[in-house]
C-alpha cells in the first residue's frame, strides 16, 4: 500500500492520546425538561442503562421563565417513580444555568440525548456545538428512541391530553393519573 508523506510540522494525531482515554466509570448526564418524563424518555434512559454504569436524569428549568405544568420536584418525582425498580443506577436531579457547568458540578463527561425524526436534528446539533465550546471534554452520545416512539413529545402529549385525547401508551399510567388530577383541577378554577 502506498504511504503518504506527512508534510512537516503537521500533527501525528488530530486528538492528543490523553484525550482519547477510555473512562472507566463513565458519569452520564440525561437532561431535558421533563414535563413530564414520556415512554419516549423511558425508553431511551433504558437504552442509556446498557451502555453507562449509572444515569442521572436532570430536570432543567428557569425559575423566572418556566411554563411548565409540573414544579421540577413534581418532575423530578414521576422520574424516580418510573425507575423506582433499578435502584441507584438512576439518579434524578434538576438544575437551573448552564448545562455545561451543572455537568462539570457532578463530575459528569458525558451528555445524552435523544434523537426523534429529523426535526430534532438542527437544535441538538446546535446545542452540542455550543455545549462543546464551553467545555470541549463533555462528549455529547445520542441515541434513539423505539419507532413507536418517534412522534412522542411532552408538549404534545400534555396538549393531547388537556383535550381529552388518548395517551395512553405514550406515558406511564402514573403520569395520566396526574394529567387527570392537573385537568380536573384547572377546570374547577375555570369554572369560579
Ligand atoms: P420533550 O421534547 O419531549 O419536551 P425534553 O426537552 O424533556 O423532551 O427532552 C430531553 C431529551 O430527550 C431531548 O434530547 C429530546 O430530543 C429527547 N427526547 C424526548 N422525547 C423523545 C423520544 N420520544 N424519542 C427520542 N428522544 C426523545
Amino acid at each position: 500500500m502506498p504511504t503518504r508523506k506527512r508534510a512537516k510540522g503537521s500533527p501525528v494525531r488530530a486528538v492528543p492520546a490523553r484525550e482519547t482515554e477510555t473512562l472507566e466509570e463513565p458519569v452520564a448526564i440525561y437532561p431535558g425538561s421533563f414535563d413530564p418524563i414520556t415512554n419516549g424518555h423511558i425508553d431511551i434512559i433504558r437504552r442509556a442503562l446498557r451502555v453507562f454504569p449509572r444515569v442521572t436524569v436532570a430536570v432543567a428549568y428557569n425559575p423566572n421563565k418556566d411554563a411548565a405544568m409540573f414544579t421540577p420536584a413534581e418532575r423530578v418525582a414521576m422520574i424516580r417513580q418510573a425507575f423506582a425498580d433499578v435502584g441507584e443506577r438512576v439518579v434524578a436531579d434538576s438544575f437551573t444555568g448552564l448545562l455545561v457547568d451543572y455537568a462539570e458540578r457532578i463530575g459528569a463527561q458525558v451528555l445524552i440525548r435523544g434523537l426523534r425524526a429529523v426535526s430534532d436534528f438542527e437544535y441538538e446539533f446546535q446545542m452540542t456545538m455550543m455545549n462543546r465550546h464551553l467545555k470541549p471534554k463533555i462528549e455529547t452520545v445520542f441515541m434513539m428512541a423505539g419507532e413507536q416512539y418517534f412522534y412522542t413529545s411532552s408538549r404534545l402529549v400534555k396538549e393531547v391530553a388537556t383535550f381529552g385525547g388518548d395517551v395512553r401508551n405514550l406515558v406511564p399510567e402514573f403520569v395520566l393519573q396526574r394529567f387527570g388530577e392537573r385537568i380536573t383541577k384547572k377546570a374547577g378554577e375555570k369554572r369560579v
